[in-house]
């Protein structure tokens, strides 16, 4: 049937995104991302995994991220591009598709730039639910840009987080970040140094953009018993804490050949010992032992977790209408006359 409207695949834009996010509400967003994560990770060893495919230039990062659990195919397109803000633009940009393994079509089409700063937030507070002190109220946040504000709100959700401490090398990014959390109910303080800000914090998230080996953290800065959350080192060359952080502490990845590659870890020997996190969520094994224990979780964002946002968009825009259908199936009265289709759409177009 050449009626393209029953063949229309749903598509999320950015408005629609922030029209969904609203209308679940951001906290539940995030709690419920979490659970669709911790799902899928609780069934680790069904689907295919790979690191991801990048395409690195002198600016950033051009990746793209697939996974399949057998039956749902889902990847996603995302960059990494630190002097974009520059120029006006994101450091991360995304979208994603998820598709229908049986017979290879695609189901979704989604932005993914919004939907990334949700899943890497939920996925930062699904591990400090494991791996950060009992109790923790205050977290340090160093590098205050567009992730920023997603994984206070998450924590909060998650774990009770009310009090933040903030950093960034650029003032005014803290200073947004604390407005645009205003409404929150977080106590927020502004710190001038990265030594400042990690003070009574139980938890540290360091989520920077710079394309290089940087020192976020230095060694004697971090004291026993803390969890450290660090997000923005996800690129070969690109890392923010120093070595012997990771060689005091007990790290936890999502995906070791990828976190190898462009972890923290990548600092360390190939086969320093790391825990799964998949192992951590499936009560397989251990994730926080004891009071003293320093935790680190090396995020580099995984294809598990983009498949588990999308799976969720797909389930919550189900009974709405947030998204527009998009024409991206060709699908001709009998499938091998594709030819003929466009013969009946030039012929349709000369009559009119
Ligand atoms: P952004 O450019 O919007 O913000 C980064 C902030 O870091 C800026 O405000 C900048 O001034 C600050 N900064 C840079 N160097 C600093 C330093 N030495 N000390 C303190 N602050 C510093 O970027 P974003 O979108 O918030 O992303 C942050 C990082 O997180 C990026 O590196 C990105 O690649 C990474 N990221 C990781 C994941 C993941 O899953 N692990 C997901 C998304 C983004």
């Amino acid at each position: 049937m050449e009626n393209r409207a029953l063949n229309v695949v749903p598509f999320v834009s950015v408005d629609h995104m922030m029209t969904l996010v609203l209308h679940v509400g951001m906290e539940r967003f995030l709690v419920e991302l979490a659970e669709y994560i911790e799902e899928d990770f609780r069934r680790w060893p069904v689907f295919d995994k790979t690191p991801r495919v990048a395409s690195h230039s002198s600016n950033g990062v051009i990746e793209l991220m697939p996974t399949s659990d057998g039956e749902l195919y889902g990847f996603k397109y995302v960059n990494g591009h630190p002097l974009n803000t520059r120029s006006g633009r994101q450091t991360v940009t995304a979208f994603g598709v998820l598709a229908d393994v049986g017979s290879g079509y695609p189901m979704l089409l989604t932005e993914m730039t919004i939907l990334t700063a949700l899943r890497t937030a939920a996925m930062s507070a699904l591990a400090a639910m494991h791996l950060a002190p009992a109790g923790a109220r205050c977290m340090a946040i160093i590098g205050n840009g567009a992730q920023s504000e997603f994984q206070a709100m998450a924590f909060k959700a998650l774990l009770g987080i009310d009090r933040l401490r903030l950093f960034d090398i650029d003032a005014s990014a803290s200073r947004r970040c604390a407005a645009n959390l205003g409404a929150y109910g977080f106590d927020i303080a502004i710190c001038r140094s990265p030594q400042e800000a990690i003070e009574g914090a139980q938890v540290i998230t360091t989520v920077t953009a710079d394309k290089q080996h940087a020192t976020i953290l230095t060694d004697n800065m971090v004291g026993a018993g803390v969890h450290i959350n660090a997000v923005g080192g996800d690129c070969p060359g690109k890392t923010e804490l120093h070595r012997d952080i990771l060689m005091r502490a007990e790290i936890f990845v999502e995906y070791p050949p990828q976190t190898r590659i462009e972890g923290e870890i990548q600092q360390l020997a190939a086969d320093h010992p790391v825990t799964e996190l998949w192992q951590v969520i499936s009560g397989l094994t251990a994730g926080r032992r004891d009071e003293r224990q320093i935790t680190v979780f090396d995020s580099v964002g995984f294809a598990i977790e983009d498949f588990s946002a999308l799976r969720y968009v797909r389930d919550k825009i189900r009974s709405t209408d947030f998204y527009d259908r998009l024409d991206l199936l060709a699908d001709p009265d009998e499938p091998r006359d594709l030819f003929g289709m466009l013969l009946r759409h030039a012929a349709k177009h000369s009559a009119a």
